[in-house]
């Protein structure tokens, strides 16, 4: 059994949490034409990295949505961070990705990095 750690909740055991993706995938923008090949490797392809990985995953106790990097050779996690805003700080609990979910866990440069 392996132990990943909640930004809220601390160390859990790995049942507790669902994976949702990875992070850092770059919407299509939809403000002029997009095709059916651009949303299709929008929806279904995964780069499936090997070695460091950012991810988003939720913790089903607490229903928090949050960053794992991680290590897919090791398994070893190297950082959870939030996703949602804290209340009153304008900005995310120390991620750029905190202003939405899976789809903009993005950071500027495209590869979800802080
Ligand atoms: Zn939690």
């Amino acid at each position: 059994m392996q132990v990943y750690t909640c930004p809220f909740c601390g160390l859990r055991d790995e049942r507790e949490f669902f994976f949702a993706g990875e992070a850092g995938a770059a919407r299509p923008d939809t403000t002029g034409p997009v095709s059916d090949a651009e949303w299709a490797d929008y929806v279904h392809m995964r780069r499936n990295a090997l070695g460091r990985a950012r991810e988003v995953w939720m913790h089903l106790t607490c229903g928090e949505l949050f960053v794992m990097e991680r290590d897919t050779l090791s398994a070893r996690v190297l950082e959870s961070v939030a996703l949602r805003a804290e209340p009153g700080s304008g900005e995310g609990a120390g991620s750029a990705e905190a202003s939405g979910g899976p789809d903009s866990a993005s950071g500027p440069d495209g590869e979800g990095a802080p």
